[in-house]
């Protein structure tokens, strides 16, 4: 089997950057809070949490001198406020591209426009972005797309993680109803380049795999893309999760992985797709002939 694992596959620099600024602080401190999960990734926290990062949801846990890492989707200003009130350090590694859309965004509310955020409202960016708003609306289907009234004006942000495809059905479809519209097209690079680069590989080869938490949207996205081209795809979030069979009568093998997955689960999987080749295997992460360089 030939394996083709894609050159954008893993961290995305601003994970990346907020990754080395948690352990950073946990060095400094010895321990930190953050709020919620730092990356959609479970084994990663685990490793933080050997680290002495303590993952909480409840900010009430927070005391005077207590160091909050805020996670690279942001959080809305109220939130730094209350922390910053309690005493607490703020380590703040919102992604300075997911800050963008948040300065973007009041931009807009500024210069008059209802403010449009396509994206997921249960996605903690999306909440973080609304947070920095007076009235956001909020669409995740281009059904709800469709049931928002015409209007004369509307400013329009999406999730740095969105969809391509469903950013521009949306915006097509928002251009018939509103009569002034100003659009910022927030999504962020890392998440086009992969998606577009998942697309290119899954017609490729006769197997996907996508790697990263059930829980990372941009994973999901990426693995639906796959799905979308090729059948056989398949979301893991470690090599555990592999079942052999999927290989069957298999010449070629795609690998890719969120924005969260980081570099050591992806090794892990290529060298048990490797092993599963016994030998067969033309190339590996690192080494290979990947589709990434022509994407
Ligand atoms: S996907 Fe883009 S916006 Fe999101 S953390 Fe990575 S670099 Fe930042």
């Amino acid at each position: 089997m030939e394996i083709k694992v894609a050159k954008s596959a893993g961290f995305c620099w601003g994970v990346k950057r907020a990754v080395n600024m948690a352990v950073e602080a946990l060095e400094k401190d010895g321990r930190a809070y953050c709020l919620g999960e730092l990356i959609h990734n479970r084994r990663e926290i685990e490793r933080l949490r050997k680290l002495g990062m303590d993952f909480i949801e409840d900010m009430d846990a927070v005391k005077k001198g207590d160091t909050v890492v805020i996670r690279s989707h942001g959080v809305a200003p109220s939130v730094i406020e209350f922390l910053k009130g309690r005493g607490a350090r703020v380590v703040d590694a919102t992604c300075p591209f997911v800050k963008d859309v948040h300065e973007k965004a009041m931009k807009l509310e500024r210069e008059g426009y209802p403010v449009l955020i396509l994206g997921n409202p249960k996605h903690p960016e999306v909440i973080g972005i609304a947070g920095h708003l007076k009235e956001p609306i909020i669409a995740s289907t281009v059904e709800e797309v469709e049931a928002l009234p015409k209007m004369p004006r509307l400013g329009v942000v999406c999730q740095t993680t969105l969809n391509l495809n469903f950013f521009k059905e949306a915006i097509s479809l928002l251009a018939l109803k509103v009569k002034e519209l100003k659009v910022y097209n927030t999504i962020c690079s890392a998440t086009s380049i992969r998606q577009r680069e998942t697309r290119k590989l899954a017609g490729q080869v006769d197997v996907m795999l996508i790697i990263g938490g059930k829980n990372s949207s941009n994973t999901t996205k990426l693995y639906q893309i796959s799905k979308s081209v090729n059948p056989r795809s398949y979301h893991v979030e470690s090599k555990d999760e592999i079942d052999p069979a999927w290989f069957e009568g298999a010449k070629s093998v795609g690998i890719t992985a969120g924005a969260s997955t980081p570099a050591w689960v992806i090794d892990e999987v290529v060298q048990f797709v490797k092993d599963l080749g016994k030998g067969g295997v033309l190339s590996g992460r690192g080494v290979c002939q990947t589709a990434g360089g022509e994407l």
